[in-house]
C-alpha cells in the first residue's frame, strides 16, 4: 500500500483529493485537519472506507507518521477565513509546512506543497507566468497568506537544496465546486448562495476585477499528475488554473442566469489590496503534466456547483 498523508483533507480542496485518492485500493490516505475551516460533512462519505482514516491534529505541532507522499493542503483558503486570525494563518503556513518537509525528510516522502497564484499578488504581469516574482504588499490585510505562501515556498526549496528532500509545488488559481464552504466568504459560493436565496448579489468594488475560475475536478486532474511525474526531477513552481478570464459583474450575470434568480447587484466596497487582474499562464503544466489543461468550461461547473449548493438548502 502507499501511504499518502494529506494536511487539510476535511478542507474544500484537501476532502476532493481525498475522495480522488481513495478510489485507488492501493492507497491508505490518512487525513488531517484541525476542522478550524474544514468539514467533517466534506469526509462523512469516505469514513467508513478501509483505506481512508481521519486525524484531528493541527499542522502546526508535529506529528510522525511513516508516509510516502504528503499533500500539504492546510490553511484557510478564502479572505475572510484566514483574515479572521491573520497570525495563525502565518502559522499554519509556516509551522505546518516546516513540520511537513521535517516528516518528508525522516521517511525519504514526496511533498507535494499547495501554494496560491496570492504568491503573485496584485501582479503587474498578466497573465501569471510562474516566473513572474510578484507584487505583493507585505503588510497589508492579505500578507498573512501571501507571505506566508511565499515563505513556504522557499522552504521547500531549501529543504531541496540542502537536505535533498523530494518537493513538488503547485500554485493554485481560485477553484470552486463541491464541498465549498457555503460561508467561507468567496465570490463563487457568496454569489450561488444569494441567488439561491433571493438575497442581494454583493459586489465589491465595481465589479471589473477579474479572476480565472477553475472547477475543482480540473485542479484535482493537475495534482495527481503532478504528484505521479514519471520525470520526478520537475518540481514547479506550477500554475495549475483556468486561463478562462471573468470579471465578477460577469460571475454575477451567469448565477442570476442560471439560478434564474431575482436578486438584485449591490456594489460594497473593495477589500484592501483585492487584486485587479489575474489569469492563469499554463503553458508550463500543459508541457509538464502530459498536455492537462482544465476540461471543464465555467457554465457546467457552475451548474455543478449549484446543484451542490441546492442540496445544502
Ligand atoms: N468578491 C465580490 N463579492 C463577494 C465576494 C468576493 O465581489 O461577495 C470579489 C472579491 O473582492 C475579489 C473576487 O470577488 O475581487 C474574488 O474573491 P474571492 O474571495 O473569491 O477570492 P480572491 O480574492 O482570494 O481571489
Amino acid at each position: 500500500m502507499k501511504r499518502i498523508l494529506v494536511t487539510g483533507g476535511a478542507g474544500f480542496v484537501g476532502s476532493n483529493l481525498c475522495a480522488r485518492l481513495v478510489r485507488d485500493p492501493e492507497n491508505h490516505v490518512i487525513c488531517l485537519d484541525n476542522l478550524f475551516t474544514g468539514r467533517m460533512s466534506n469526509i462523512q462519505p469516505l469514513m467508513e472506507l478501509e483505506n481512508f482514516q481521519f486525524i484531528e491534529h493541527n499542522v502546526q505541532e508535529p506529528i510522525d507518521l511513516q508516509v510516502d507522499q504528503i499533500y500539504n493542503a492546510a490553511c484557510p483558503a478564502s479572505p475572510p477565513a484566514y483574515q479572521k486570525s491573520p497570525t495563525d494563518t502565518t502559522k499554519t503556513c509556516i509551522f505546518g509546512i516546516l513540520n511537513m518537509l521535517e516528516l518528508a525528510k525522516k521517511y525519504d516522502a514526496t511533498l507535494m506543497q499547495f501554494s496560491t497564484s496570492e504568491v503573485y499578488g496584485d501582479p503587474q504581469v498578466h497573465p501569471q507566468v510562474e516566473e513572474y516574482r510578484g507584487c505583493v504588499n507585505p503588510i497589508g490585510i492579505r500578507s498573512c497568506y501571501d507571505e506566508g505562501k511565499r515563505c513556504a515556498e522557499s522552504l521547500c526549496f531549501d529543504y531541496h537544496r540542502e537536505f535533498g528532500v523530494k518537493i513538488k509545488v503547485i500554485r493554485i488559481f481560485n477553484t470552486y465546486g463541491p464541498n465549498m464552504d457555503p460561508q467561507d466568504g468567496r465570490v463563487v459560493s457568496n454569489f450561488i448562495m444569494q441567488a439561491l436565496r433571493g438575497e442581494d448579489i454583493t459586489i465589491y468594488g465595481d465589479g471589473t476585477q477579474t479572476r480565472s475560475f477553475q472547477y475543482v475536478d480540473d485542479l484535482i486532474e493537475g495534482i495527481v499528475r503532478m504528484m505521479n511525474l514519471s520525470r520526478p526531477d520537475f518540481l514547479g513552481p506550477v500554475n495549475l488554473g483556468n486561463p478562462g478570464e471573468f470579471n465578477m459583474l460577469e460571475l454575477a450575470q451567469k448565477v442570476l442566469e442560471k439560478t434564474g434568480s431575482q436578486s438584485k447587484l449591490v456594489f460594497r466596497p473593495l477589500p484592501g489590496d483585492d487584486p485587479v487582474r489575474r489569469q492563469a499562464d499554463i503553458t508550463v503544466a500543459k508541457r509538464e503534466l502530459g498536455g492537462w489543461e482544465p476540461v471543464v468550461a465555467l457554465d457546467e461547473g457552475l451548474d455543478r456547483s449549484i446543484a451542490y449548493f441546492k442540496t445544502l438548502l
